[in-house]
This record gives C-alpha cells, structure tokens and sequence, in this order.
C-alpha cells in the first residue's frame, strides 16, 4: 500500500511518508532515532545538566529526614524513596519462547511501580519537585535562617501554618497529581490538581480523600496544563509544578540514573561494551524518561542505550523527534485520538524542553497497543506475581519490537560495532501499578483474557 502524502506544510508532512503511514494506522512501530550522537559529542548540549543532577540528589539527602518524618513507611530507608531491581526469569523465558531472540541478554524489571509513597515513578520527580517548593518557601518565610543544612524544622507545625498560606497547583493525567497531592498535603500545602476528565475516578477520589482539591478539565491534558498555569502566573502563593517544563522534575527523575548504575554494579552488572545496558521507558510528555534517560547515560556512559515506549494512539515523542518539531506536532496531526487504556502515557504532545534536550540522547521510540499492555499485565503478574499499571508495562514492547522489528534489528545490528548487544541487560522500568485498586485490576486482566 502506498503511504497517503501528508498535506505538505502540515505538522506531519515533516515526517518520512512511511513512518506517518504507520503511525496514522496507529500499528505499533519501532523509531531509531539518526540523531544519536556520543557523549564527546554532547559537553555543551548538556552543560549544567550534571549540576542539576548533583542539585537534586543533595536537596533528597538534606530532606530525606523530612520525609522520613512524614511518611512512615520510608523510615527502613531514612527517607530515602527507591524501588528494587528484580531479575524476570520466568518472564524473560516467555519472552524468548514467543520469539524475541534474547540470546545471553538478560531481563530486569524496575520496580518503580512499588516505590514507597505513591506507587509510580512519579514519585522520583514528583516529590522532589514539592520539596524544592518547601525549601524555597521556608527561605523566603525565614524558616531556615538558623538551621543550616538541617531540613527538620519544615516537618514542624509552625512550617504546617506556613505552607498552609501557599497552594501548590499541578496538572496531571493521575500519577503526577497523587505524587504531588500526598506530598504536598503532607506538609501541609493547599495543593489543587488538574485534570482531564478521563483521569482514572480512583485516582481523583484518593486525593480528594487527603485533602487536595481535583479541577477537572474536559479537554486533554495539554488543556489542562495551560489552564493551571495561566492561573498560577502572577500570583506567588501559587507555585504551579509543569510537567512540560520543571527543571525540578526532570531532575528528580534523572537521579535515578546514578542509583541504577549502583544497583548494577552490586548485581555484578557493570555496564560496558561487553555488557551493554538497554532501559526501555514508558513515555508520556517526556519527563520521567528523558530524566532517566538522561541520568543512566552521564552515570554509565554510551554504553548505556535508552528507549522509550509509547501508546499507538498517543505517540508524542516519536512524533516530536522524528519530525523534529517537538511540541509542534501533535497526535491528532496524524489522526490519531489519544485516548488509551494506558492514562500515564495519554499525552498527545509532548515536552519541547524535554524533546530538544534528549534528542541525541535517545536511541529509539517504540508504540503499543492497548492490547498488548493488558496482555503484559496479565504475564507479569503470572509469571512474576507482579502488580503493574498498563501504562508500566510499555517498556515490554520496546524490548520486543528493538529485537524483532525490521527496524529495532537494524539498529542492533549498527550497534553491534561497538557494543556486545547479545549479552545486553534490559531493564523494563516498570512504572506505576502497585496502588491499583483490586477491581480495576481484574478488569485489565480480564481485558488480557486472564481469570482474575
Ligand atoms: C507519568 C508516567 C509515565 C511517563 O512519564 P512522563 O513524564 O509523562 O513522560 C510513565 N508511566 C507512568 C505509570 C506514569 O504515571
């Protein structure tokens, strides 16, 4: 079939006529990104980007008693919010059974779907963007003139009273909001969340539960986002969290770079040319990927390959990358309505910052169906008695269609050059699930056609 030409000054006649022909018929397709380039090449591309790192891995040490104070469950850690890196193997030998040539590789999963507090990866960036929030506010309140680099006092009732005159305001598709809701109303922020009205009820009744004030918007989610920080612009007791665009966030995600690669290294994994790493990345407006992604590359080098994983329907990142015009382009350019059963990742256009930063960072953007993220669901709770969103198990396609897609081999292939790709470690960063309620659950594992 030939591929219909885009409409040409149209957002997707920037793109290859077969790639949007693919993505138009919303097949899942694997992207590898040309614009790759090696570290050398990228010192001032990703000038302060190391700085920003190092900034937000201080401000979780000095404020890890805070939190340590205000959650209980993360007193075994001292405040401290990480997740386990578990080997797959039952998972992995399904894989292999079903024709993914996983040769000596080996398959981990990210269990970011059970980090302490709020159940999803978001509360890497999530948090850590409330407690730059907290710090900045306690500095201009004058509550840390005495202290030093002692946080404790922000965890006090007279802090409470303070925060209580601020509002923190976020958008968010589910996850980020509850991040930001539990953190933020635990040290006693007004926090308001947006929402698209497609949002997950559970998700919006829990934070309704703990205080926080839910906006519902009947647009996107982009509509939403603009909605809240056009009302936050100019009013500083609002302190509004944007996910297209916090530095904050982003390297609150990018911290977990370096914890992996110290998680690696105590399995006996030392990523190298001879032990390659391929972390594959549920994508949504780019943060929490891009952050990871960022944050495993400084830590591990190019040997460190990095994809992310997205809905067919909503494909921003492909679309952004591919087309270079970042949010410039959108799904519903090339028809597509953006709706998925995968709420995390139902962003139609993704993050310009985030886009131009990772562009020759990444080395590819993979799709997947509904379907095929209910199916992995479904296995890895088998398999591995794991409890995951369908939004976490995107990942899974990327690993898929890398090794069996025309495309993915291809680009195996030109890395083989350099790098043992048979002996490669997958990481499936699983993101967000463990919060779930029981009956929602049974539906996504009824849809893989599992008995619950
Ligand atoms: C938010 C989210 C993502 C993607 O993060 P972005 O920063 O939106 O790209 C992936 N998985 C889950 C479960 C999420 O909640």
């Amino acid at each position: 079939m030939i591929p219909r030409p885009d409409q040409p000054g149209s957002p997707a006649s920037a793109l290859d006529a077969r790639l949007a022909h693919d993505l138009r018929r919303a097949r899942p397709t694997f992207w590898a990104n040309p614009g790759r380039r090696p570290l050398a090449d990228l010192a001032g591309h990703l000038a302060g980007c190391a700085a920003g790192i190092a900034d937000a891995e201080g401000r979780l040490r000095r404020m890890a008693p805070v939190l340590a104070a205000l959650f209980p469950e993360l007193a075994p850690t001292g405040g401290v919010i990480e997740s386990a890196l578990i080997p797959v193997p039952a998972f992995s030998a399904r894989l292999a059974a079903s024709g993914v040539p996983l040769a000596q590789a080996q398959v981990l999963v990210k269990a970011d779907h059970a980090l302490p507090v709020s159940g999803s990866i978001k509360a890497r960036g999530g948090i850590h963007a409330v407690l730059a929030v907290a710090e900045r506010v306690a500095e201009a309140e004058g509550l840390l003139e005495k202290a030093g680099e002692e946080r404790l006092i922000l965890a006090s009732d007279r802090a409470r009273s303070v925060f209580a005159t601020y509002t923190i305001s976020v958008g968010s598709t589910g996850n980020l909001g509850m991040s930001i809701g539990i953190a933020g109303r635990a040290l006693g922020f007004r926090v308001v969340v947006h929402m698209s009205s497609d949002a997950k009820a559970w998700k919006k009744d829990r934070l309704r539960g703990i205080g926080a004030e839910v906006v519902e918007h009947g647009g996107d989610y982009s509509a939403a986002c603009a909605t809240a920080r056009a009302q936050a612009e100019g009013d500083p007791r609002i302190r509004f969290i944007d996910d297209e665009n916090s530095a904050d966030l982003f390297f609150g995600y990018a911290v977990a770079g370096g914890r992996l690669a110290t998680q690696l290294a105590a399995m006996g994994l030392a990523i190298g040319r001879d032990r390659p790493l391929a972390l594959h990345l549920p994508c949504g407006v780019g943060g929490a990927p891009g952050g990871v992604a960022l944050g495993a590359r400084l830590a591990m080098g190019d040997a460190a390959l990095t994809f992310t994983a997205e809905p067919v329907q909503a494909p921003c990142m492909l679309l952004g990358l591919a087309s270079g015009l970042h949010d410039g382009i959108s799904a519903a350019d090339v028809g597509l309505h953006g709706r998925t059963l995968a709420d995390g990742l139902a962003v139609s256009r993704p993050s310009r910052f985030v886009g131009r930063l990772i562009a020759p960072l990444l080395d590819g953007c993979a799709t997947v169906d509904d379907q095929e993220l209910c199916q992995q669901v479904a296995a890895l709770r088998q398999d591995q008695g794991l409890r995951l969103e369908p939004s976490a198990t995107a990942g899974v396609a990327s690993l898929r269609l890398l090794l069996t897609s025309p495309e993915g081999r291809a680009l195996v292939e030109r890395l083989r050059v350099d790098l043992d790709m048979d002996r490669a470690v997958h990481v499936i960063w699983a993101t967000g699930g463990s919060q779930i309620p029981e009956s929602e659950f049974s539906d996504i594992l009824r849809r893989a056609g599992m008995v619950a």
